[in-house]
């Protein structure tokens, strides 16, 4: 049985992990959980997983979230009691954790950094689908994977299509994965994008779209930054510096294209021109279970695939125009070093603000833009880790700060 250790276990990534251990409880057992303020959906978890440690973000909600374990009823009670931990150490503890093979990473955000490296130098392997964190510090995430051997497979949907289609070719080796080398005989990467919630949205509508708009994805379920990310086309172009990191091509054989039906979940060109594809009904359970299984095949009762129930599958190239987020996100990851963490970091703060409804949808890009611009000088290629976090730290701030301005370029509510 692998022994697995799910981090943000009680968000979209966290409990489509646990729904497969829970189909598969002959393969995977969970060793360590953590989560953020969810201890309803926590309790729920750690009472039917049995976990040996669990990990709180906030290290003040932990005698709560024991008051709660001890007061239940002694037949609701878990097999055994988890070592509860909390706060920073406490999540880096639980993403250490000693009897974890396999770390799914489900924190959103640049918050799932500091846990996913001490998971990489306790040399575990991961299933990253906590992107930010690749984004923010791609030169310090990179050569510590080097150094402990960790082994990192995408459970992003585009990445994992990537890696599935390489599996068939002589590359299919994951540790080359991460290592910023080309990927020998890939020629191009095409993600696929499903256009998110506004992709028949004219552009001048965009500037009356709501908070409620934005979190209403047509294809998949997922939390709400993501989705917010899906609708400004960000996401997208976070995919792409994330796809340089996992298979070391450079930003101009990487490309997006527009497939509204989210059948495809990315495309392969190789040496030869022939392009490898991987299909599926959009569904985030096949991803994570081929991170879990890898690289072995589990058979499943999912619904398969008809493609002649879906009868059309439509490509289309990218409005630039209309998604500035993908160029932004472009230009960050061809400056390199420290850029992409402004990036994120505005964007994770940008994308707050607007689901505070304090900022436009709109505004997002402006103010990413403009924090990515004021970074310019200050760019630095081969940051530390320390120095990942203080610019993490300075580009929220900028971006706050920038959001309550009033310029003729922001339109602040
Ligand atoms: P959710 O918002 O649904 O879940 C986030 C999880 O992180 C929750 O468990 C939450 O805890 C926890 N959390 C939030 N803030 C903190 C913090 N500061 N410290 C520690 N834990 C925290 O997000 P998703 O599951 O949608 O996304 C997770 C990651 O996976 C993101 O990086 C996203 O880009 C990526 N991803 C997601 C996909 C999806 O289908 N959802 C697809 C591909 C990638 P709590 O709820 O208890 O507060």
């Amino acid at each position: 049985m692998k022994a697995i250790s799910v981090l943000g276990s009680t968000g979209s990534i966290g409990t489509q992990t646990l729904a497969i251990v829970e189909e598969f409880p002959e393969r995977f057992r969970v060793v360590a959980l953590t989560a953020g303020r969810n201890l309803d959906l926590l309790i729920d978890q750690i009472r039917r997983h049995a976990p040996e440690v669990v990990a709180l973000a906030d290290a003040e909600d932990v005698p709560e979230l024991r008051r709660r374990l001890e007061a239940l009823d002694p037949s609701q009670r878990p097999l055994r009691q988890p070592e509860l931990l909390g706060g920073g150490e406490g999540l880096c503890a639980a993403a250490a954790w000693c009897s974890a093979e396999l770390v799914v990473t489900g924190i959103v955000g640049c918050a799932g950094l500091l846990p996913t490296l001490a998971a990489i130098r306790a040399g575990k392997d991961l299933a990253l689908a906590n992107k930010e964190t690749l984004i923010a510090a791609g030169p310090v995430v990179l050569p510590a994977l080097q150094a402990s051997g960790s082994r990192l497979l995408p459970a992003d949907s585009e990445h994992s299509a990537l890696f599935q289609c390489l599996q068939g070719t002589p590359w299919a080796d994951t540790a080359r994965l991460s290592t910023g080398v080309p990927t020998p005989g890939l020629r191009r990467i095409q993600l696929t994008a499903s256009g998110g919630a506004f992709r028949d949205w004219p552009a001048a509508d965009l500037a009356k779209a709501t908070v409620a708009d934005a979190t209403s994805h047509p294809n998949w379920s997922m939390g709400r930054k993501i989705t917010v990310d899906s609708a400004t086309l960000m996401n997208k172009g976070l995919e792409v510096i994330e796809a340089h990191y996992l298979f070391g091509l450079d930003y101009d054989h990487i490309e997006i294209v527009i497939h509204p039906q989210s059948i495809i979940h990315s495309m392969v060109e190789l040496a030869d021109s022939s392009v490898l594809a991987q299909l599926g009904w959009p569904d985030m359970r096949l991803p994570l279970l081929y991170c879990l299984s890898w690289p072995e095949r589990l058979e499943t009762p999912w619904r398969r695939l008809d493609l002649t129930e879906v009868g059309q599958l439509t490509f289309r190239a990218p409005d630039q125009a209309k998604y500035p987020c993908m160029g932004l996100a472009y230009a960050a990851g061809r400056a390199g070093g420290t850029m992409p963490a402004v990036l994120n970091a505005a964007n994770e703060q940008a994308v707050a603000l607007f689901l505070e409804e304090r900022i436009t949808f709109l505004d997002i890009p402006r103010l990413i833009e403009a924090v990515c611009e004021r970074h310019g000088p200050d760019l630095q290629q081969n940051p530390s880790l320390d120095d990942v976090l203080a610019i993490d730290a300075w580009a929220r701030r900028a971006t706050s700060e920038l959001a309550a301005t009033p310029s003729p370029t922001l339109l602040t509510a």
